[in-house]
């Protein structure tokens, strides 16, 4: 049926209507008074959902840009650079750092597992030089639905003194308690198809003074991504160059949304769609890819051992137009993925269990008993 389709993939996820419709105007100026009104509206929401006084910058860029921004802006050729690798995203900040010359040093963990935290401290307590620059990490890996350590990580990053840290927060943030300030977090990186509730074309990226301190003296090259210059305008409440105008009218729209619901509420709808959906599915006997301890709180990786899981996603798309991401790189063919991020409700994460079951049963899949998915995760819903 047309117009049914449902996106339950970590990005794009689906946008409200008012946030559509929010866009749908002609733009306006970017020099004026009225985008003005706008920008310094949608920069105080936005340091409201990053709980941070820190500067806020708006780039037209998907979430990369903002990562590129964030290593470009802070670090010099040759700096020595921790990168979190335990999936796709984290091996991108890795791409980022080598394609910029930074002698880029990994600490790696199986995908589907989480950085372990002592592994950092042991490389930031050996560096009695500080001739560590940053720890980068990825907060949420998407490519595995691990949620990272990144307290414990970036309090032996506080430990070292010197070394910024620098965070992907792009599945994470406005998902799950990021307090930015709280934690000292250095350069917060994230985009806008994913918590934000709008489409892709906009990214954020949080930068605290001691991360100006590092830009004064950074000397990678830089020009459309200079946070210098978006650090000026932003004190007038514009951009550098012409944003993306509509998606910002969007961001208003959503920023409201958020602020209406508060972060406590978005983050426990969060934690009960995660729950939901990770109790249905142990529920239908399908192996998880994460422990419990470290589920992301946007995306659920499923990994079927009876069933073909691309057979899963085929079933689910063509008979109920639901769509699930697959798996990237080396889990390609072997995950499944349900992402709850951003405007999803209790309602879709049930409609979406009911669905799998049905899929499981037209794949010959008879390893629990019918409506036991919908069960468990109604009852996470009744009582979270
Ligand atoms: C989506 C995503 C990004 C950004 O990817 P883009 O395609 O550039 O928007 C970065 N990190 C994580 C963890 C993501 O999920």
């Amino acid at each position: 049926m047309d117009n049914k389709l449902m996106l339950m993939i970590p990005g794009p996820t689906p946008v409200p209507e008012n946030v559509l419709l929010a866009m749908a105007k002609h733009p306006i100026g970017h020099r004026s008074g009225d985008f003005s009104t706008i920008m310094a509206e949608v920069t105080e929401n936005l340091k409201w959902l990053h709980q941070t006084q820190n500067d806020l910058l708006i780039l037209a860029a998907s979430g990369t840009g903002a990562m590129e921004a964030g290593i470009i802006n802070f670090l010099s050729p040759g700096d020595r650079v921790l990168v979190g690798c335990n999936g796709k995203f984290g091996e991108r900040w890795a791409e980022v750092c080598d394609a910029y010359g930074l002698k880029t040093e990994k600490i790696t963990a199986e995908w589907g597992k989480p950085l372990d935290p002592e592994q950092f401290r042991a490389a930031l307590e050996a560096d009695t030089t500080k001739t560590i620059k940053a720890v980068i990490i990825t907060h949420s890996e998407t490519s595995t639905g691990v949620l990272n350590d990144l307290a414990t990580i970036n309090h032996y990053v506080k430990a070292h003194g010197e070394a910024l840290i620098i965070v992907d927060t792009v599945t994470s943030l406005g998902a799950v308690n990021i307090p930015t300030d709280e934690l000292g977090l250095d350069v917060v990186a994230s985009g806008s198809q994913k918590g934000y509730m709008i489409p892709p074309g906009l990214s954020f990226v949080a930068v605290s003074a001691k991360a100006w301190q590092a830009y004064a003296t950074a000397k990678l090259p830089r020009f459309y991504f200079d946070l210098g210059k978006y650090k000026k305008d932003a004190a007038k409440n514009t951009t550098p160059f012409t944003p993306a105008i509509n998606l910002i009218f969007a961001l208003q729209a959503s920023l409201q949304m958020m602020k209406a619901e508060g972060l406590e509420n978005i983050f426990a709808r969060h934690q009960r769609l995660t729950q939901a959906t990770r109790s249905a599915v142990k529920a239908m006997g399908l192996p998880l890819l994460a422990a419990d301890e470290n589920a992301s709180a946007a995306i659920t990786a499923v990994m079927p051992d009876q069933v073909d899981a691309e057979k899963i996603r085929s079933v689910m798309k063509k008979r109920f137009d639901i769509v699930l991401a697959g798996g990237q790189d080396s889990l390609k063919g072997k995950i499944f993925r349900i992402g709850h991020l951003g405007f999803v409700s209790d309602r879709d994460i049930l409609a979406a269990i009911a669905s799998l079951e049905a899929t499981l049963q037209e794949l010959g899949y008879e390893n629990f008993a019918l409506g036991a998915g919908v069960a468990a995760a109604a009852k996470v819903i009744a009582t979270l």
